[in-house]
This record gives structure tokens, sequence and C-alpha cells, in this order.
């Protein structure tokens, strides 16, 4: 029996279908265009001219979701996450 969150590319084991992966997902709200994500992982993230980080690529290899966690455990804000999601 799997516990916890099933890892990245896993099927879902509860059976709703889909591929489980975790997406990167930034609050507009709470960022305030400190601009490290962006530099931890120029692969995933790009600034914009006032700082402000655009998430480019939507799937995670398990290279870059190492990356991504380490971006989202440096961001000063906490505007930065990885959620659940489907693919
Ligand atoms: S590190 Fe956090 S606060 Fe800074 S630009 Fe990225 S998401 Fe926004």
């Amino acid at each position: 029996m799997l516990r916890g969150p099933a890892p990245a590319g896993l099927a879902d084991p509860r059976g709703h279908g889909g591929l489980v992966s975790e997406i990167l997902r930034v609050n507009p709200i709470a960022c305030t265009a400190h601009g490290i994500c962006g530099e931890l992982l120029p692969e995933v993230i790009q600034l914009d001219p006032w700082g402000y980080p655009i998430v480019t690529a939507v799937e995670l290899t398990d290279e870059l979701l190492s990356h991504a966690r380490r971006a989202v455990a440096s961001c000063p804000a906490l505007a930065l996450v990885l959620e659940k999601g489907r693919t």
C-alpha cells in the first residue's frame, strides 16, 4: 500500500486515471519580484521586465523537479509553490 503523495510521473494509486505530477505555480499577490526563482530555475521561469516570474514549462523532469524544490524553498515571499497536478 502506498502512503503519502505519489512520486512525480507515477499513475494515481487511487485509480482516478491520468498521471500525477507536480506543477509549479506562482501566487501573483504574494510575489514581490525578488527574481531569485528565475535565477535558480531559468529553464522553467523567465522574469518579466519588472522581475515578476513567468512559468514557461508545464512538465517538470525529475532533474528540474529537484531544482524547482530548491527555488520554492528559496522564495522569500513564499509565493512559489509546487502543487500536485494531473497530466
Ligand atoms: S522568488 Fe518568490 S518573490 Fe521572488 S520573483 Fe520568484 S516567486 Fe516572486
